[in-house]
């Protein structure tokens, strides 16, 4: 008897590169009939990334960005992946967090992040956002170019999550700790459901949920956004889908 098939869940943000076993990653989400988004944090992780998406194209969509905690170390990060951004799906992960350096304007961190919200402008593709207690510069920045479209990644800043999602394609994606945390819930209750996305950031790990982490998690995190929006899981689906489509292009 066939299973009936619920809508594909998009994990939007996971570091398939950071796992010793990418394809065993890979292989559980196609099994759940799931699809990844996955991003880098250095160039080192670019070949991996790009080899994973090219093992599975249709599970897989390939980002290539230099992580704000790498602003330090990977001073030529922008040249190294200048040839492969073409190739890529999106501009990713990106941003702006000052627990790793100095965010002011001419920062190497700031330098950074300007200079690849420029390549997803230029080329036309997505970009993900790290904005952890930088926010605001975040959105500064985001608001002078015109990205074809914006993640802002785990993004915890009630006050600004109207800011955040104001403009055209501009997203929120919450993870596993949207099932324990009450800041993130009220966050999700304030955004826009046609505004919302759901990601792992994988292989992260959440001590509260048990020590457990990854795409697996995705479905329980789209059940309780389908809760606090007042709507079937079916629907949810569906609509995080349509979310998925129009970030992705
Ligand atoms: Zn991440």
């Amino acid at each position: 008897m066939a299973e009936p098939s619920l809508t594909p869940l998009w994990d939007v943000h996971v570091h398939l590169p950071a796992y010793p076993d990418p394809a065993s990653v890979i292989a559980g989400a196609a099994a759940r009939g799931m699809r990844l988004v996955s991003v880098t944090t250095s160039p080192s992780e670019a070949a991996r990334n790009l080899e994973a998406r090219r093992s599975n194209p249709a599970v897989v969509k390939c980002f290539l960005g230099v992580h704000p905690s790498e602003a330090a170390s990977t001073p030529g990060g922008l040249e190294e992946l200048d040839p492969l951004w073409r190739e890529a799906d999106g501009v990713g992960e990106v941003g702006l967090d000052p627990r790793y350096s100095e965010i002011s304007d001419g920062s190497p961190q700031m330098t950074l992040f300007r200079g690849q919200v420029e390549v997803a402008e230029r080329l036309g593709k997505p970009v993900q956002v790290h904005s952890r207690g930088g926010e605001a510069a975040c959105l500064d920045v985001l608001e002078v170019h015109s990205p074809r479209s914006v993640l802002m990644h785990w993004f915890e800043s009630e006050d600004l999550l109207e800011r955040a999602v104001s403009g055209r394609r501009r997203f929120v994606s919450f993870g596993p700790a949207l099932l324990y945390s009450k800041k993130l819930q009220r966050c999700a209750r304030r955004c826009p459901p046609e505004c919302t996305l759901v990601e792992s950031d994988g292989p992260v790990s959440f001590a509260a949920l048990g020590g457990v982490g990854g795409p697996g998690t995705a479905p329980s995190v789209a059940f309780r956004l389908a809760e606090l929006w007042g709507r079937g899981f079916d629907e949810a689906l569906e609509q995080l889908y349509a979310n998925a489509g129009a970030y992705l292009g």
